[in-house]
C-alpha cells in the first residue's frame, strides 16, 4: 500500500465516476484534500508522538493514511481513523509493556541466577583460598617442625661430637705422660754441653738455681731406682719412667723418696742443696733415654710442652 503522507501534494486523485461532472469531482477532490490535509497533519503529529513514546519508527499509518480512497473503503472518517489508530497504538504499546514486564521478570530471574552463581563461585573461590592457606600453613608448620628436628639432631650430633672430643682429649692426656718442671722460683745457671772449669767433661745436664730447701719434684710418673750419695753429684735421686727414660736430680740437701717407690709427676723427691761439686744451691737435672747417655734436657722438656 502506497503511503505518501510526507508528500501531501503527490496524492492520487479520487477515482473518477463516469456520471460525476469533472469539475465537481475536482472541486470535491480539492475540498477533501484540504480537509484531509489538515486532519492528516494532526494525525501525523499524534502518530509520531505515539511512535516516539513506543520507541518504534514505523507505525500503522497506512490504514488511516490512504487518503480519501481509504475513507471510502473502510467507511471511517479521518477522525474515527485517527482514534482507531491511537487505540491500536495504545494496545500495541500496552502489549509491548506487558511483554517488557515479562521480559523484565525473566531478566530479573536471569540476573538473580547469575548473582547466585557468582556468589557460589566467590564462595568456592574463598573456600579454595582458605583451603590453600590452611595447606600452606600446614606445610610451613611441617617445614618448621622438620627444621626444628634437624636443628635438634644437629645439636645432639654436635654435643655427641663434643663429648667424643673431650673423651679423646682425656684419653690422650691419660696416655701422654704428664711432665712438670723439677723446681720453682729458679733461674738456669748452666746448660747442657756447656764447657766449664768445674766439670771434667762438658756439662751433662741443666742447672736450676733456686733458694736452699726449695722442693725438687719428679718431672714424670715412675719408679725410684736410686736415692743415694753419688760422688760429685752429691745427694742424687733417679726415677725410671714408663717409656724407659731415666731422670736424675743431684746436689740435693735431703731425700724424700726411697728406691722402689712409685712417684707421680710433681712428687717431691728432695730439696735444693749444695751437696757434691757445686758453687751454689741448685738442682742438676739429667735426662737419660733408656737409662743410657744423657741428652739435652731443654728440648726434651719442650717436646713435653714445658718451657724451662
Ligand atoms: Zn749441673
Amino acid at each position: 500500500m502506497p503511503s505518501h503522507l510526507d508528500v501531501p501534494g503527490a496524492e492520487r486523485p479520487a477515482p473518477r465516476r463516469p456520471d460525476a461532472p469533472r469539475r465537481a469531482a475536482k472541486h470535491r477532490s480539492s475540498r477533501l484534500s484540504r480537509l484531509s490535509r489538515k486532519r492528516r497533519t494532526q494525525l501525523i503529529g499524534l502518530t509520531a508522538a505515539l511512535a516516539a513514546a513506543a520507541g518504534t519508527t514505523a507505525v500503522g499509518l497506512s490504514s488511516s493514511a490512504s487518503g480519501p480512497s481509504a475513507t471510502t473503503t473502510t467507511g471511517l472518517n479521518p477522525s474515527q481513523a485517527g482514534d482507531l489508530t491511537a487505540a491500536r497504538i495504545e494496545r500495541r504499546d500496552l502489549g509491548s509493556r506487558d511483554a517488557s514486564r515479562v521480559d523484565l521478570s525473566a531478566t530479573r530471574k536471569a540476573q538473580a541466577d547469575q548473582i547466585a552463581k557468582q556468589r557460589a563461585a566467590r564462595l568456592a573461590a574463598t573456600a579454595t583460598l582458605t583451603q590453600r592457606r590452611s595447606l600452606a600453613l600446614a606445610a610451613a608448620k611441617a617445614a618448621n617442625a622438620k627444621k626444628a628436628g634437624a636443628k635438634a639432631r644437629a645439636l645432639a650430633a654436635a654435643k655427641a661430637a663434643a663429648i667424643a672430643k673431650a673423651k679423646a682429649a682425656a684419653a690422650a692426656a691419660a696416655a701422654a705422660p704428664k711432665v712438670v718442671l723439677p723446681t720453682t722460683g729458679y733461674h738456669l745457671t748452666a746448660r747442657f754441653n756447656q764447657a766449664g772449669g768445674r766439670w771434667a767433661h762438658n756439662h751433662t745436664g741443666l742447672d736450676f738455681a733456686a733458694p736452699m730447701g726449695t722442693p725438687v719434684r719428679s718431672v714424670m710418673a715412675g719408679v725410684v731406682i736410686q736415692a743415694d750419695w753419688e760422688g760429685a753429684y752429691g745427694r742424687q735421686v733417679k726415677v725410671r719412667h714408663s717409656d724407659g727414660t731415666v731422670t736424675s736430680y743431684s746436689h740435693m740437701s735431703e731425700f724424700d723418696v726411697s728406691v722402689g717407690q712409685h712417684v707421680q709427676a710433681g712428687t717431691k723427691v728432695g730439696a735444693i742443696g749444695m751437696t757434691g761439686n757445686t758453687t751454689g744451691p741448685h738442682v742438676h737435672l739429667e735426662v737419660l733415654p733408656g737409662g743410657g747417655a744423657p741428652i739435652d734436657p731443654e728440648p726434651w722438656l719442650r717436646e713435653h710442652g714445658l718451657n724451662p
